[in-house]
Formats: structure tokens, sequence, C-alpha cells
């Protein structure tokens, strides 16, 4: 799958966008900054977006994406999430308060958007993608709001994005069963003297990050996204010294991987 990179990291800067990817130029995989990483036209193209969780670093640009794209489409973008994310994702972003509800605009037989909630666990299809149909699995992962990791299949190749998370397990399981893995994408948030704040906000530093890395038997490539924006040139530092399971290597914003 063509997988960009839109941005990898888990705050704001001008050097550092929000947690969203783009597969196929047409399926949006969480939120945080997709309007300042492109133009109109190729928001025009995205169909689908999967938000994973409720915070704003994965879901700040929904907004403005479905302003930019309204009317472009006869279908409405179809916005996938578990049950207990949409209810975050209708109560805090669509609630004719922070942000129109476009659920109904512009009248509720022809919306703009269209909310589909999934089970986790159960995967399902996006079809008619330039690399051929995409089948997404969410899987629970343990961070402080309902949050989901993806496995993300296409042509036999298999990517699991784990989302934000602290220390957790199903994810890692369905990593080590899946037949065709290709890649892992996992997160690191701050440095080990924040080990606390990791803690207790259900994040990764380089410590921890090895202890989970720790639990993959699979030998295959490891990117790491959402480091925070005050600490990333003291995770690279602290990373490069670490001893850890697997090697791993940044998510680089702004480049086009093909998983
Ligand atoms: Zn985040
Ligand atoms: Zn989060």
């Amino acid at each position: 799958m063509e997988f960009r990179v839109l941005g990898s990291f888990g705050g704001d800067s001008p050097e550092c966008r929000m947690t969203s990817f783009l597969i196929d130029g047409a399926v949006a995989i969480d939120a945080g900054a997709i309007t300042r990483a492109l133009t109109i036209p190729e928001q025009r193209a995205i169909r689908h977006v999967v938000i994973t969780h409720t915070h704003m670093d994965h879901t700040a640009s929904l907004p403005f994406l479905i302003e930019n794209i309204f009317g472009a489409n006869e279908e409405p973008v179809s916005i996938y999430c578990t049950e207990k994310v949409l209810a975050g994702v209708r109560r805090h972003l669509f609630n004719n308060d922070t942000w129109p509800d476009f659920s109904r605009i512009p009248n509720r037989l022809y919306p703009s958007l269209r909310f589909e909630s999934i089970d986790p666990e159960s995967p399902f299809v996006i079809t008619g993608l330039a690399g051929g149909d995409l089948e997404i699995t969410a899987i629970p992962v343990h961070h402080v709001v309902p949050t989901t990791g993806l496995l993300l299949r296409q042509a036999d190749r298999s990517t699991v994005f784990t989302s934000d998370t602290g220390p957790t397990r199903r994810i890692w399981e369905v990593a080590n069963s899946a037949p065709d893995l290709t890649a892992v994408i996992t997160e690191c948030s701050f440095p080990n003297r924040l080990q606390d704040v990791a803690d207790v906000s259900l994040h990764l530093t380089p410590q921890s990050l090895a202890s989970e890395l720790a639990k993959l038997t699979r030998r295959v490539p490891v990117h790491l996204y959402h480091f925070k924006p005050p600490y990333v040139d003291e995770l690279r530092a602290e990373l490069e010294v670490t001893d850890l399971p697997h090697p791993v290597a940044e998510l680089r914003q702004d480049e086009t991987y093909h998983l």
C-alpha cells in the first residue's frame, strides 16, 4: 500500500504536524493535520477516514477537512470508528457548538459525511483503491480514552499501527499471528525522565517501548511515531542508545512508504 505520512507527531509546532496518514490517496488514518498537509484537490480525493480515538492530535483537522470537501462529491465521506469513539466525535466535534453537524448538512437525506461504526476485531473492507481492496481490523489498545490500533491489509501484506498506547497485549498477539505482517508502526511519546507522565497518560518512553517490543516475535521493520514536539531531539538521542529488541526507525513526516 502507498502510505503517505501527513503528520507523525503527538503535538503541534511549525515542524511537527499531528498524527495523520493517507493510504492510496483516498483513505485517511486519523486526522490530526490533514488540512495542513494536503492541497484542496488532494483533500477532495479522500473518501474514507478512520479515527482511532478522539484526542485532538488525531482529530483536529477533521472539521476543516469536511468543510473543505463539502459539495465536491455526491457521495458523503465515510468516517469509521468504534461506537465509543463515535460517541465522542459526535459529542465534541460535530455538535453544532464547536462545529456544525455535517451528518445533517445539507440535509439528513444527503449528508456530507456518514458515520460508520466498526466492531473491534471484526475486519471491514474498503474497495476501489489504486492498490486493491484494503481490509481494516480495529484492535483495542490501552490508552486513557477508548482507542483502537489497526491491522491494515492490502495485496497480501499487513501493517500493524498501534495508535497511542501504554503497555498492551492484544495488538502484539495480532501482529505475531498475521501471516503476511510486513511492518509495525508504534508510538514513543516522552523521554525516560518523564516515565511517570507517560504512565499516567498511557504512552511509551524508550524504556517502556523496549518492554513492548519484546512482545513482538516477528522480524519486520518497526517505525516510531508520536514524539511530543518539545522532546524530539531528546527522544532521538535516547533511542539511539537504548537497547531495543528490534531495530527501529522514525516514521518520517512527508515521506511516502510502500508497505
Ligand atoms: Zn496522540
Ligand atoms: Zn491519544
